[in-house]
């Protein structure tokens, strides 16, 4: 992938999305051989997207850039572009396809660090952790006030709603844990069910049955506000929420009510609708509940796989070969395919 310029040949231009930090040696690694050339851009708004990535060739971006129909118009030398990460919900990949731009994405480096965080996330607000905190330091005579209700884990049912990677990887956590574990996803394969020790139920089920709850589902337009107002009224009453998936799968004031109500215990949420989230947001003064920034991905360890993946896929599009995941593969077929190396690549 390079640019013709008479008899020239211009490096491409990769762009790191400032939202992922500076470049590093990670993404120097793009640089070698005039393969390409690698800088750092704000790509916040669709006008810092079309201001600054006119240029670009390939851009590895994050979770939130708005990466929609308007943005891929303003970029006719645009190619591909690489979340680092899984979700791509900011990015409008029907319309990439229909412009023939490769959508990629890197599916399971931070598979362990998501787990873990739900993991915490709903013991802290079982145990009460921050609640606790807060009393040693604060007014100790709150201290039996606030654990006399605490329910033991052995007793209750956890429900996984979406039971893909971070969703099994959470189950395999959390069978020696709680009384049961329970999982609604309609792709949902009943041998890894019987492997982990999960029991697959339908979501009104689960809604019914659990007293906590995880989210391991993708943003879609068919999961957003999948909980809302009825989504409550269907759960148990004292539920415990957590989301390290996508803040737009939670109708925020919904939960906001809930929790007032008791019907919610308290949430546990990683992803929320506006991030970062603006000083003003009601959800930063709703009681019970713990943010935690869209952190559930961090290890040190995650973010060097993450970097390392991101940018292999990214020199494997540049080279014209195929990386190892594309959202859409339905693009290597269309005639306005901007890689044409890749129509030709095998499966
Ligand atoms: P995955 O694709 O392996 O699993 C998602 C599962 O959800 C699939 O099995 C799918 O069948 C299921 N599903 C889809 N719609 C559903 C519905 N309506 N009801 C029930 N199940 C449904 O994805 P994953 O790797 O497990 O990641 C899950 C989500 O976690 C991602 O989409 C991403 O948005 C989020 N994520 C967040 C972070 C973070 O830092 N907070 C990091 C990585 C991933």
């Amino acid at each position: 992938m390079s640019s013709h310029d008479g008899d020239r040949t211009e490096p491409a231009v990769v762009l790191l999305s400032e939202r992922l930090g500076p470049v590093t040696a990670i993404e120097r690694r793009i640089d070698t051989d005039g393969r390409a050339v690698v800088r750092s851009a704000a790509l916040w708004t669709t006008g810092e997207i079309h201001a600054n990535a006119s240029d670009a060739a390939l851009i590895i971006l994050g979770a939130v850039e708005p990466f929609d129909a308007a943005a891929f118009d303003g970029l006719p030398r645009l190619q591909a572009v690489v979340r680092r990460g899984v979700g791509v919900d900011n990015v409008d990949v029907a319309a990439a396809t229909e412009r023939g731009i490769v959508v990629a994405n890197v599916t399971d480096a931070s598979v362990e660090e998501v787990s873990d965080h739900a993991l915490a996330l709903l013991l802290a607000i079982e145990r009460r952790v921050g609640a606790l905190d807060a009393a040693v330091h604060g007014d100790p005579s709150s201290i039996p006030r606030i654990r006399e209700p605490i329910r033991r884990l052995r007793g209750l049912t956890l429900g996984l709603i979406g039971f893909g990677r971070i969703g099994q990887a959470l189950a395999r956590k959390t069978t020696g844990i709680y009384q049961r574990v329970i999982a609604a996803d309609p792709f949902g394969r009943s041998a890894d069910a019987e492997r982990l020790g999960v029991t697959l139920v339908g979501l009104p089920q689960l809604m019914g049955e659990a007293d906590h709850i995880s989210l391991h589902v993708p943003l879609t337009p068919d999961t957003r506000h999948l909980i809302g107002p009825a989504a409550f009224d269907a759960m148990r009453d004292g539920v415990v929420i957590v989301n390290t998936a996508r803040g737009g799968l939670i109708d925020e004031a919904a939960l906001g009510k809930a929790i007032a109500s008791g019907k919610v215990l308290g949430a546990g949420i990683d992803v929320t609708a506006h991030e970062p989230i603006p000083p003003d947001d009601p959800i930063l003064v709703i009681p019970r509940l713990i943010l935690t920034g869209h952190s559930a991905l961090s290890s040190t360890t995650a973010q060097v796989e993450l970097g390392r993946r991101s940018v292999d896929a990214a020199i494997d599009l540049l080279d014209g070969r195929r990386p190892a995941s594309i959202v859409d593969p339905s693009v290597l077929a269309s005639p306005r395919l901007r890689i044409p190396e890749l129509a030709s690549t095998e499966d």
